[in-house]
């Protein structure tokens, strides 16, 4: 008999049939399905999902308007009604176990064993490197319209340039919620010909300048001229980085992901089963497809639990048909 990291593991440890890294929409989501499909499930959360500093949920149906901690929180307690185990903690690797499973690491040195593992620890924002910015996140300082767009209809919205491209996409789009949208100009340049017509057909005015900070109640836009343009809002671009440095040791590794020519984020392949290059290890939401909203993230983390438990179907049945021979064979 192999005697594997999984043979060896502490009392301290467990083994499960899966590992769920993250516990929001994805992770919750590939758990509840495992877990009803009588699987053992762990679920790692290390308590910080991307919408956190957003007040309310938007464009969830059935629970539309909720808290992230409502959602997340309303999630965990249906895991673990089905015998599913939930616990705060951050994995730092995932390696290899000699029997074909998995020893996964948590943060303080305890480790567990995982047949098979869900990555769903979702994307960090990287905001842009202005003053004011980080503390206004997710409450005056937005990235996205289908979040935020109808709390903020009708309002004195900037956009802050760091690529024109984008700039431009933001502007127009966010001008579908409010007539009143400023481009500032920043470092992305000036826009040519075809986007200053669109701007100035859309009723979209622009101020040159680079923009020293943010301030004040809401978001008005200090210019490094010292002007001071008052904004409710500023949209921003953020660029989305996977949080996968746990999966490093296995090889896997995020790849950009370009909007256009420019590189927006960085993400995990996988297919829409959430099937990775490293069998066994599957991945779901933000950290495959960093743009999706939470119903998408759930949705992938349901695809991710279902194919998990017929890869498990498949090696249960493998292992039963060739303890059914090797019983035959003692006959
Ligand atoms: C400000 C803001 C507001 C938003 N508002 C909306 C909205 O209204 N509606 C909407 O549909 N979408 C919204 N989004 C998008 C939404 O946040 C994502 O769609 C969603 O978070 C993706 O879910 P996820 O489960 O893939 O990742 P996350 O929600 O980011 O969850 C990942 C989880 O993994 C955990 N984790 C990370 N690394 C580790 C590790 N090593 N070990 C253990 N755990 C780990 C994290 O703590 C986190 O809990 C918003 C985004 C932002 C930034």
């Amino acid at each position: 008999m192999t005697d594997t990291a999984a043979d060896r593991l502490s009392t301290r440890g467990g083994k499960f049939d899966v590992v769920v890294i993250g516990g929001a929409a994805a992770g919750l989501s590939g758990a509840l399905s495992l877990v009803r499909a009588r699987r053992t499930v762990l679920v790692v959360d290390a308590g910080d999902p991307r919408n956190a500093p957003a007040a309310h949920v938007h464009n969830y149906l059935g629970r539309e308007g909720a808290t992230p901690g409502e959602l997340y929180g309303v999630g965990r307690d249906e895991v673990q009604s089905y015998g599913g185990t939930v616990r705060t903690g951050r994995v730092q690797t995932v390696a290899r176990d000699g029997g074909g499973g998995f020893m996964v690491q948590l943060e303080g040195g305890e480790q567990v064993y995982a047949r098979r593992v869900l990555a769903a620890s979702g994307v960090r924002d990287m905001l842009p490197a202005v003053p004011g910015i980080p503390e206004r996140w997710g409450r005056s300082v937005l990235h996205c319209p289908y979040c935020h767009g109808w709390e903020v209809r009708d309002q004195a919205i900037g956009i802050l340039a760091t690529d024109m491209g984008i700039a431009m996409h933001q502007a127009l789009l966010w001008r579908q919620w409010s007539t009143d949208v400023t481009l500032f100009l920043h470092t992305a340049g000036t826009p040519d010909d075809t986007q200053a017509e669109q701007l100035a057909a859309r009723g979209i005015r622009t101020v040159a300048g680079e923009v020293a900070g943010v301030e004040g109640e809401r978001a008005a836009v200090r210019l490094a001229n010292g002007d001071l343009q008052d904004r409710d809002v500023l949209v921003v671009f953020s660029r989305l980085e996977a949080r996968a440095g746990y999966l490093a040791g296995l090889g896997i590794v995020p790849a950009d992901q370009y909007m256009g020519d420019v590189v927006y984020g960085t993400a995990v392949s996988a297919d829409p089963a959430g099937t990775t290059s490293v069998p066994g290890v599957y991945a779901a939401g933000n950290l495959t497809a960093p743009s999706a909203q939470v119903m998408a993230a759930a949705a992938a983390g349901l695809m991710a639990g279902a194919a998990i438990n017929g890869d498990l179907v498949a090696e249960d049945t493998a292992r039963s048909v060739e303890a059914l021979a090797a019983a035959g064979r003692g006959r």
